[in-house]
Order: structure tokens, then sequence, then C-alpha cells
């Protein structure tokens, strides 16, 4: 063991992917000694930097571009972290432990992380690629959807999910004129609660949101452009610019494509080992086990990333480390803030704390009387304590918890 960790520390470290968890990776990997050869492939020509505002207030124009990376570049220089910005990792041999990129160059590694993220689904119906399109998931997505962001312009967005709804929610505050388009029967409905869907659609339609539930697009009309989008039912709905929100799959090519076992998202164990020992993973591209939930998830979540990224980075050194967090995620729209903990999938009962009226309350999901799940809208204490509780599978006493006058965190007794 030590002569393994020895080798490791001095070895040639290389993460491809620059986004959240690769950014992290390798902080964590030169704040815990590691001072071998360490190298970041971004196919993104900036340096690694936070997404989620991308939908939000840098998308509204709040915050600075300057605010988006997470590190200078004097900071990469300083801990001798080679980036190779703008550069797409291409193939992986595992068994010559090289990477080619792109632009011909070759990389040799001792040791490789994945962190390959997640890729938007693509919108497969007539008129998909006309001009006027657009997917979020970049920082160079933004420029061309701001620009089309003018006051007065009409917005359709397909999809109400976090990221449809988050830019609708920016779209408003830009004074477009705004049409939400959503396949199921309400918003955000594989990931919160009906109620929740209720208040959030309310939310939308009270700033002026069309909010269309039940509505399958068939095609997208324009001559070059789009112009307007048509649904099943003949409905049509003018558009100058079009907002495809529908959701994400894990990056997986490359890694399937080298051979690494993989369904839906790389597969790791919980040290974030791959199919091959020199190869790790972390971030939306994985599918990892979660002990709190006995089955194996993919998640979505800037918290999954970076905790998972931390792990990788001290396995692929020989430190020993597991990976198996409850997952909470955010969203903001408008001013209201989510915040969903833990899993709700086979919870057999449903708890409300509070009125949603009061635009403050939560949900708590249940079963067998084990907390699993919370989802708090603009209820941060809910939150903090749900994080514990939810960890802890927490059994709650049922009449406290349907009590808001009881703090969250005592509704447990003993
Ligand atoms: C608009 C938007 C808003 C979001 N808001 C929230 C939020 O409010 N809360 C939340 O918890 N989560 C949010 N998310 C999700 C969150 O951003 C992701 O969960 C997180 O970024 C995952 O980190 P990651 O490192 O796994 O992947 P990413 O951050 O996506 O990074 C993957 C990187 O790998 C690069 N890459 C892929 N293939 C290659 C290749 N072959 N060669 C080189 N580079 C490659 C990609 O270009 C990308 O830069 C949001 C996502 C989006 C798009």
């Amino acid at each position: 063991m030590h002569q393994q960790l020895e080798n490791a520390m001095t070895s040639t470290i290389v993460v491809i992917g620059g986004g959240h968890g690769g950014a992290q990776a390798v902080e964590t990997l030169r704040s815990e000694g590691f001072d071998g050869r360490l190298i970041l492939i971004s196919d993104e020509s900036t340096l690694p930097y936070q997404r989620p505002p991308l939908s939000k207030k840098y998308l509204s124009g709040e915050l600075a571009g300057e605010r988006l990376p997470f590190r200078h570049r004097a900071y990469y220089d300083e801990h001798q972290i080679e980036l190779k910005l703008g550069s797409r990792a291409a193939r992986i041999d595992t068994g010559s432990r090289r990477v080619d990129l792109s632009n011909g160059d070759q990389i040799v590694y001792d040791r490789l992380l994945l962190c390959l993220g997640a890729i938007s689904r693509n919108l497969t119906c007539p008129g998909a690629d006309l001009a006027g399109v657009h997917y979020l998931r970049t920082v160079a997505d933004v420029p061309a959807i701001q620009r089309a962001m003018q006051p007065g312009a009409q917005v359709v967005i397909i999809g109400g999910g976090y990221i449809g709804l988050e830019t609708a929610a920016t779209a408003r505050k830009l004074r477009c004129e705004v049409t939400v388009l959503e396949m199921a029967d309400r918003v955000m409905n594989r990931v919160a609660a009906p109620s929740v869907s209720e208040y959030f659609s309310r939310e939308h339609c009270t700033q002026g949101v069309k909010l269309i539930c039940n509505a399958m697009v068939t095609r997208l009309d324009g001559d070059t452009r789009v112009q307007r989008v048509v649904c099943v039912d003949g409905s049509t709905h003018q558009a100058d610019l079009l907002i495809v929100g529908i959701g994400a799959v894990a990056n997986v090519q490359l890694a399937s494509e080298a051979g690494l076992r993989c369904d839906d998202g790389i597969f790791v164990d919980k040290y974030c080992r791959t199919s091959n020992p020199n190869v790790f993973a972390a971030g939306d591209c994985t599918n990892h086990p979660s002990s709190r939930y006995q089955m194996r998830v993919r998640l979505e979540s800037v918290d999954n990333a970076f905790e998972q990224a931390k792990a990788a980075a001290r396995n692929l050194i020989d430190r020993p480390t597991v990976h198996d967090r409850v997952p909470w995620f955010w969203s903001d729209q408008y001013e209201n803030k989510l915040f969903i903990v833990g899993l709700s999938q086979g919870h057999d009962q449903e708890i409300t704390r509070g009125d949603p009226a009061t635009r403050s309350f939560s949900v708590c999901y249940l079963r067998g009387g084990e907390l699993l799940a919370v989802e708090a809208i603009n209820h941060s204490k809910d939150y903090v304590a749900a994080r514990k509780l939810v960890a802890d599978r927490a059994r709650p006493n049922i009449d406290r918890l349907a009590n808001p006058q009881v703090a969250l965190k005592d509704t447990v007794e003993g």
C-alpha cells in the first residue's frame, strides 16, 4: 500500500472535463499533496466556471462574466495544473493508458478521471434545426440567447423542468413574453410533489408566464428561423426565440467507446472506480451506488459533482474514500428558493408542513415511518434540518412533523 501511494503521488494524473467535478478534482489532488504531473482537459475554451448562474443571474446580466470562474488562471499556474482548454478528448486507449485529443495530441496517464458531465437531450421534431432554437448548457450558449431576449420578444420554452422554469423566470425579468410548453400534466413532475408544482405554476402565472401543460410539440415552423411552435392539438405559439429544456443524458460516449461499463452513466463503485482499475469517474456522467437508498443513482447536481470529485481525487492517490452522500439540489425562480434533499421514490406517506399560501412550506416524504426526502420552499431551516434527518434515517413523529410550529429538527423524539 505504501509503495502504491508513493507511485501514485508522483505519477501523471489526467482529468477530462473542466466543469464542477473536474475543477474540484484538480484542487483536491493538489491540496492532498499530489505533486506529480496534473493535466485538466476541457473542450470549453474558458477557465472552469459555475454552471448554475447560466439560467439565472448570468443570463439576466446581474452577474458579470468575471465572477463565473472558480479560480483565476494564476491559481492553475501556481499549482502547476496544466490546462488544456478548448481541447476535446476524442479517444481513450486504456491498454496503453493514452488519451488522444481531437487536435492530434496524445497524453499518457497513470491514472485517469472522467468528469464528462451530461449533454442536453435534443429535440427531434421537424424544424428542430432551424435558427433561433437554443439549448442552455455552457457559457458559450448564453450570448445568442441574451441577444434575442429583448423586451417584448416572444420566447417559447419547451420543458417545464428546472432549467426551463429558471430560464422562464429570467426571461420575464428581461420583460420578454414567455410561453412554457410542458408535455406532462404538471411542471417539475419528475422531481417535485404536486403541491410544489402547483406553487411554482402559480408563481409563473402571476409573473405573466403562459404555462401550458399536456402540450406535445409536433413541429417548428419558419423559413430559416423558427417562427412558430405547433402542438399536436393544432395550437400554435409564436416564437422569436425557442429554448429547449427537455432534460439531459449522461455523457458516456468516450467512456463506452473505451470499453468502460456504462449503464445510464459511467458505472462506478463507491470509490468512484470504473470497470478499469486506472480510470475513475465523478459527477453527472456517473451511475453510482447509494447505500441510503439501496439503489444505483445518476444525479445532476453541483453538490454531487463536487463531493464525488473530492472522493475520486483521494482515491486516485490511493487514499480510500467512499462517496455516499444524501443528494441535494436547489433551484431559484423569481424570489423563490427550492431545496430538494434526498430522493422521494418509493415513499408511502407525504406530509406538508405549512401553508403554500404563506410562500414558505415543505413537503416531507416517508417510507415505513422513515424520512426519505424533503422539498423545502423558501424554508432554509427545514432544508438544513432535512440534510441531517434524511441522512440519519430519522423517524419523525407524524403529528409533530405536520405541525409547522415545531422545528423540523425537533420532530424526532428521544
Ligand atoms: C443552466 C444550468 C443550470 C443549473 N443549475 C443548477 C442548480 O441551480 N443547482 C444544481 O445543483 N445544479 C444545477 N445545474 C447542474 C449542474 O451544473 C451540474 O450538475 C454540474 O455542472 C455537474 O458537474 P460535472 O463536472 O459533472 O459536469 P459539467 O459541469 O457539465 O462539466 C463537464 C465538462 O466536461 C466537458 N467535456 C465533456 N466531454 C469532453 C471531452 N470529450 N473532452 C473534453 N471535455 C469534455 C464539458 O464540456 C464540460 O465542460 C445546472 C446546469 C445547467 C446547465
